[in-house]
């Protein structure tokens, strides 16, 4: 693709759509906006600009496709995919001044909010009504960035992915044009599913200006268990059993040995140095919530577990789920001087104890002591390859174990990514993955972007 470069004239115009004060080509906020969490390679902006409403957004984006100029919409920057990095240079849209709640109406457990809004922020308010948007990605992600990466995390299983508690989107098109798609209403069959169609998109196809959002009652009752296993197979073996009952935890976290090991090292948390299910149960009484817990000590028991500890307090329960969203931090901290790429497949739930014993063989087969941390309740698992930052050759170790355990989660009937996105990290695999399909994508992303200004370079590689 080719692309114009910014001009001076450009410039002014963006400062008068925007105001010069959110208009920037400085060095530090091009920096800051040229990468997001992942190992990929910083890119920078031309500019980095800061709207304030989607009718700032439509006449950015009406200017930038009649003159061929890329964007890329930016919300936290948390991704690991590389899925914000403005690898065609451009503009970097960053919506963080669009953070307002509009409108919350409780009684029909919605909300309407801006997208640059931090779920971390949101959720701190709903709690006051006794509701939470239960999606959780682990780092403080803008609703926007959720969205537009279908983000998931620990509560999925229960509550569902991003995708399944957006009801409603107001989207900038590259045109400038400014649809809403989707209903108020829990069910509709009418028409193509747009909403669905933008969410995962990666800001490929719009920009996200408006959203509501499905909220959920915080539970009344909840408790958390942890139990863990002499071997990997024994921990994931139980997993599927527990599915298979037809009982649904709010979450089921799978650790290996190296992870508990780093985390109980640090003296904060004892966790012991075994494959370890972290799990917890919501509930509206403590009578279901006790039989639950009873009938999954029960197949953790025959499952062979070495221990397994129930009905932990709310302190008790915070801290191990602190200590789960903080493992990454602790494992990057353990070993100074070490990176991870965060691998993100998902297979169906009676193949992963397969994936993880794939994604063992293939760090192992590239000589490298990573670690496996996974959502196992939805399948998902996500290895940690090592790598040097700056070592050309570890990236190069790093990729091919990377390379080799998605394609063995595909192999399983699995996916290439099942919350991170594909950014440019995941777009080789998508020909496998999706086969002639890509090619309808491809035609989706044709009649939305036609001039290709929108995030290019994401999701499919000959771009
Ligand atoms: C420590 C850590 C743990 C994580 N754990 C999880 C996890 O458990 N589950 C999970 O799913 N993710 C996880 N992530 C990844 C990340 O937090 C999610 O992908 C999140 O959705 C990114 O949101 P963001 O606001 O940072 O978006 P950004 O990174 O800024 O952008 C993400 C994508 O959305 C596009 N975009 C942003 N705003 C808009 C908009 N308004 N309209 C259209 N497109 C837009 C961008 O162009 C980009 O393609 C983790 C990240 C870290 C660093």
């Amino acid at each position: 693709m080719n692309y114009e470069n910014l001009t001076s004239a450009d410039l002014d115009f963006l400062i008068s759509v925007v105001g010069k004060e959110y208009v920037s080509t400085r060095d530090a906020d091009l920096d800051q906006h040229s990468k997001d969490e992942s190992f990929h390679q910083a890119v920078r902006p031309s500019v980095v600009v800061w709207t304030q409403s989607a009718a700032e957004i439509s006449a950015v984006l009406k200017y930038a496709n009649d003159h061929h100029i890329p964007v890329t919409p930016w919300g936290a920057g948390t991704s690991l995919e590389g899925n914000p990095i403005p690898i065609f240079g451009g503009i970097v849209l960053d919506t963080s001044r669009m953070d307002k709640v509009i409108q919350l109406r409780a009684d029909d457990f919605q909300i309407d909010v801006q997208p640059g809004l931090r779920y971390k922020e949101m959720n701190a308010t709903l709690a006051k009504q006794g509701l939470f948007f239960p999606p959780d990605p682990g780092a403080n992600a803008s609703i926007g960035g959720m969205i537009a990466n279908n983000a998931a995390g620990t509560r999925t299983l229960r509550y569902g992915t991003t995708k399944d508690n957006v009801l409603r989107l107001e989207v900038v098109l590259p045109s400038g044009e400014i649809i809403r798609t989707g209903t108020r209403a829990k069910k509709t069959s009418s028409g193509f599913d747009l909403v669905h169609l933008f969410i995962g998109s990666e800001g490929t196809l719009g920009i996200i200006t408006e959203a509501t959002l499905r909220l959920s009652p915080l539970p009344e009752k909840f408790s958390a268990a942890i139990t863990s296993f002499s071997t990997t197979e024994a921990a994931t073996q139980v997993v599927t059993n527990i599915i298979g009952s037809g009982i649904v935890p709010a979450a089921l976290e799978f650790l290996d040995t190296a992870t508990v090991r780093a985390i109980s090292a640090t003296g904060e948390f004892a966790l012991g140095e075994n494959p370890t299910l972290l799990m917890e149960f919501h509930s509206a009484t403590d009578v279901a919530l006790k039989e639950e817990l009873n009938q999954v000590e029960i197949m953790c028991r025959d499952g062979g577990c070495l221990n397994f500890e129930a009905g932990l307090g709310r302190d008790e329960r915070d801290r191990l789920w602190r200590a789960r969203h903080r493992a990454y931090d602790i494992l990057v901290r353990s070993r100074p001087g070490v990176a991870y790429l965060i691998v993100d497949v998902a297979v169906p739930i009676s193949e992963y104890s397969r994936l993880v014993s794939a994604a063992q063989a293939a760090l192992a087969e590239q000589g490298l002591q990573g670690y496996l941390v996974g959502h196992a309740g939805d399948g998902n698992l996500h290895p940690l390859v090592p790598y040097t930052p700056g070592d050309t050759a570890s990236y190069t170790t790093a990729w091919a174990a990377d390379e080799k355990i998605v394609e063995a989660a595909i192999a399983m009937g699995g996916t290439a990514t099942g919350e991170h996105g594909v950014g440019i990290g995941k777009r080789r695999f998508m020909p496998l993955e999706h086969g002639a399909s890509l090619n309808a994508m491809r035609a989706i992303k044709a009649t939305f972007d036609p001039n290709g200004i929108l995030n290019p370079g994401k999701i499919f590689e000959s771009d």
